[in-house]
């Protein structure tokens, strides 16, 4: 272990069933080179004497189920092999869903749905990508539905919206069942938010719901299991599994930092990938800019036949001003014709959106907002929505 490898780099030997964990320090990167055996990363089979990089702040575990020894160069903030992983469980766990699929083709059924559980920093992105790394290597064509919102730091604030839009995949991922046979066996894997208390309870459920999930995976903790194993259909396989010890907590911080290297990196590109953004401006009258959801009010004040959800769910039209300075606006693909009565709200919830812009500044006496775009000008559609996510451009 630890022992100086050829080019430069520290050569670690792992036994059977051990990891190599470690960390790459902020603005470096790491090479991570097969010797010797078998190795994955989060189920990903590496190729011998490939170099692999993996940039600043990511943390890496190198598992073998067959022994191997692999090569680091480059600074890392810590690497160190452990034995005591959860890696036997998650394969069992693979292996049930497998015999689900292979059910499911024999009896011309549908495969297993599964969501994934727990509060955050568990590792629930991981085991997702495990599971479907293991199934699409044996030939599976798994859906992975990404519901976890809370990924970037960011609670989903409005349950009203993020139930009704859970609903709506739901529907879009039955009617592709429909259709495609593989993806029908394939099931699906969902990763879901760390905000497992209170209404984010509450959007698990409906969840579970939703997308009549054959199996819950509850990653760490027990008061959750047993919540869900109370408030689900029995028929509904819920399964305790433990966590990594490998897992790396994020802080606030930290994840304020990858959310906004993420915004970067869909102006910009990452890796060698370069985008070129654009800058324009737009005519606040070209525009209609709302956001989703009114604040809520005491039920008591409501107006006679309204409900709360109507006022979650309204289109509140924004008056464009300074302070949309910095906001990130998402631009909807709903179809503008069917403003009025109703229709451009439906519209617009259930519309994606096709893409996203950040307003760098705004010109109130000119009635103009410069923007950065992905696409040159014009915008494709004038419905914009705000939200709470702000970016500061720097480049
Ligand atoms: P969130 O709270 O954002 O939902 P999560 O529960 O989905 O987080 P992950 O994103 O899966 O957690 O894991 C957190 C971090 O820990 C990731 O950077 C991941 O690469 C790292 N990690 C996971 N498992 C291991 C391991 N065994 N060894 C080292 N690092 C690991």
């Amino acid at each position: 272990e630890g022992v100086g490898a050829g080019s430069g780099g520290t050569r670690f030997d792992l036994e059977k069933e051990t990891e190599l964990r470690f960390e790459v320090e902020a603005g470096e990167k790491v090479h991570l080179e097969l010797l010797t055996g078998l190795a994955e990363v989060f189920g990903s089979e590496l190729n011998r004497n490939k170099k692999y990089t993996f940039g600043p702040g990511s943390k890496i575990a190198v598992f073998t189920w067959q022994g191997c020894s692999v090569s680091l160069s480059g600074k890392t903030e810590v690497a160190y092999i452990s034995k005591d992983t959860p890696m036997l469980l998650y394969l069992n766990a693979h292996t049930a869903l497998e015999q689900m699929r292979r059910q499911a083709e024999r009896d011309n059924e549908r495969g297993p749905r599964v969501m994934v559980v727990g509060p955050t920093d568990v590792g629930k992105s991981t085991v997702c990508r495990l599971l479907l790394s293991y199934a699409v290597r044996l030939g599976r064509r798994p859906t992975l539905v990404e519901l976890d919102v809370g990924q970037s730091g960011v609670r989903p604030t409005n349950l009203l919206i993020h139930n009704f839009l859970t609903s709506c995949l739901a529907e879009v991922f039955s009617l592709r069942c429909e259709e495609n046979r593989k993806a029908s066996v394939g099931g699906c894997i969902i990763n879901t938010c760390g905000w497992v208390k209170g209404s984010g309870y509450q959007a698990l459920v409906h969840c579970a719901s939703a997308f009549q999930v054959d199996v819950v995976l509850v990653l760490d903790q027990e008061r959750l299991y047993n919540e869900l194993k109370r408030d689900l259909p029995h028929f509904v396989r819920v399964v305790l599994l433990p966590k990594s010890g490998g897992v790396v907590e994020r802080s606030k911080d930290c994840r304020r930092v990858s959310r906004d290297e993420k915004i970067r990196e869909y102006f910009y590109g990452f890796r060698s990938v370069s985008f070129f953004p654009h800058a324009f401006d737009v005519r606040f009258s070209d525009v209609r800019i709302y956001k989703i959801g009114a604040p809520s009010i005491p039920d008591s004040c409501l107006p006679l036949g309204m409900s709360q959800d109507d006022t979650q769910l309204k289109l509140v039209p924004v008056t464009p001003g300074r302070d949309l300075t910095h906001h990130v606006l998402s631009v909807s693909c709903a179809d503008e014709g069917e403003e009025g009565a109703g229709g451009l709200r439906r519209g617009v919830l259930e519309s994606p959106v096709c893409g996203f812009i950040v307003v760098t500044n705004v010109d109130t006496q000119a009635q103009v907002m410069t923007v950065l775009s992905p696409a040159p000008r014009p915008l494709p559609r004038h419905t914009l929505l705000i939200m709470d996510i702000r970016f500061i451009d720097l480049k």
